[in-house]
């Protein structure tokens, strides 16, 4: 049987150690059957077991294979697109519901942190760092609009506020979110995984979903067995390939790249980041990073549509991280690794059902920490008969990408050069 192990990385090297999850073999029936161990179908079990339903996830790899396992680990508020865009884009209702909703996912990923102790390295506070005072205008506008929905934990920073957080001379300002953070991601879906285990939950890995038969109670098929539901609930993002064409025709797969340096040792690390916040800068291809429990540098960035693995990782991402601080130029890298997310048209996220039964989540477009943890919750809510909120998410309307499945990585590409060149001219 083919096995299908973590990619290296940083995480992946220092996993908490978990058991091997053997691969569903034969045939079994449960109330709600859970396709991928992302934070969407983790959070999205814990929260169905927590209220009694049985639930089987049945992971193609390994818990936390995909972007959950491998990504920035920077817990940021809102979505990808913020809410003005969504008050833009749906009703009213609606509108207040997802904006009352955007800094809820942090809060659950810490109130899971505490009740299954979790040893994930949280770290409290994170910056969005600015290099145009367009930017910053930008950032003015954001707090204000957090504030209006009850995000009150903010403050902005000017030029001499954020060097005192962050040692480089690139930034003209920022906004600090003390409900902001960061944590060892793979480590929080491993401590996720084994809180449902405890609780009763199923999970299989090495198991991928094949074919999906629908009914009125639909068959999960892997190689080697079956899992008959009530529900079906579809968490795959960007791995998913082509397992439900409607699904595929509305979101691209995109790749980004991270690096881990060596162990910096405590006055260097402290010397880069005193207060040990993540930063996020405000391009449209932003850079991402942060401190590891360790004291690594962990700075990722860069998109490659269509999710091809690049050749050099490092070769990419080693320049964004000197362009910011050139003091590490003698430092080592000890990890390089690309990871995928899935983007929408909107950049907002995915949501909805297919016939009565089959639900899904996708599609957060590179900011899904926070928001798969909601999803979880408000997906949890739709199967308990609380649709409210999951409609909110649903009424989202999607398009397809310009130029079909054969175009749409270059039409994207091209649009995004478009406004990578707007960063630079600072318009
Ligand atoms: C490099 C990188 C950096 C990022 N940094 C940040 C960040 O700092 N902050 C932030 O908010 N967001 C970040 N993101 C985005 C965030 O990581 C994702 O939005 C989020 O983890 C998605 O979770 P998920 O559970 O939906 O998908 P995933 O974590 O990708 O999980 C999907 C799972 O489904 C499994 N699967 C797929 N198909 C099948 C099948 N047919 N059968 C069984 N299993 C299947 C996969 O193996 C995988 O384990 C980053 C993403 C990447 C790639």
């Amino acid at each position: 049987m083919a096995h299908t192990p973590y990619p290296q990385s940083y995480y992946a090297s220092s996993a908490t150690p978990a058991p091997e999850r053997p691969a569903l073999q034969g045939d079994c029936e449960t109330d709600v059957c859970i396709i991928g161990a992302g934070y969407t179908g983790l959070s999205t079990a814990l929260f169905l077991r927590e209220h009694g339903f049985r639930v089987t996830v049945l992971e193609a790899a390994k818990v936390g294979f995909g972007a959950s396992g491998r990504n920035g680990g920077q817990i940021v508020n809102s979505y990808s697109r913020d809410i003005d865009v969504i008050e833009r884009s749906t009703t009213a209702k609606s509108a207040a519901l997802l904006g009352q909703m955007a800094f809820e996912g942090g809060q659950i990923i810490r109130e899971r942190i505490a009740r299954y102790q979790i040893q994930c390295d949280l770290k409290n506070g994170g910056v969005f760092a600015a290099f145009t005072s367009q930017q910053m205008r930008h950032l003015e506008a954001q707090k204000n609009l957090w504030e209006r929905y009850g995000h009150n934990q903010l403050e902005l920073l000017d030029r001499p506020s954020i060097r005192q957080v962050v040692a480089t001379d690139n930034y003209i300002g920022g906004l600090l979110d003390r409900s902001g953070g960061h944590i060892h991601p793979l480590n929080l879906a491993l401590g996720e995984a084994m809180a449902l285990e405890a609780l009763g939950g199923v999970i299989h890995e090495q198991s991928p979903v094949l074919r999906i038969e629908r009914g009125a109670n639909p068959v999960a098929h892997t190689e080697h067995g079956q899992v008959r539901a009530k529900f079906l609930v579809v968490a795959g993002n960007a791995y998913l390939g082509n397992l439900l064409p409607d699904l595929a025709g509305k979101s691209m797969p995109c790749g980004s790249q991270v690096i881990a340096t060596e162990p910096l040792g405590e006055e260097l690390a402290r010397s880069l980041l005193p207060q040990d916040y993540c930063i996020e800068d405000c391009n449209y291809l932003l850079d991402y990073y942060r401190l590891s429990a360790d004291r690594r540098l962990i700075y990722g960035g860069g998109v490659v549509y269509g999710a091809r693995d690049p050749a050099n990782i490092e070769a990419i991402i080693r320049p964004k991280m000197l362009k910011t601080f050139p003091q590490l130029k003698n430092v080592k890298i000890d990890y390089a690794w690309t990871g995928n997310f899935l983007l929408t048209l909107s950049r907002l996220p995915q949501v909805g059902r297919l016939g009565d039964n089959i639900y899904y989540s996708q599609g957060c477009s590179g900011h899904g920490v926070t928001y798969t943890h909601l999803a979880g919750k408000v997906l949890a809510e739709a199967l308990r008969g609380q649709a409210e909120r999951f409609d909110a998410f649903a009424g989202l309307r999607h398009y397809p990408f310009p130029g079909g499945r054969l175009l749409r990585v270059p039409f994207t590409a091209l649009g995004a050069w478009y406004y990578q060149l707007r960063d630079r001219l600072g318009i």
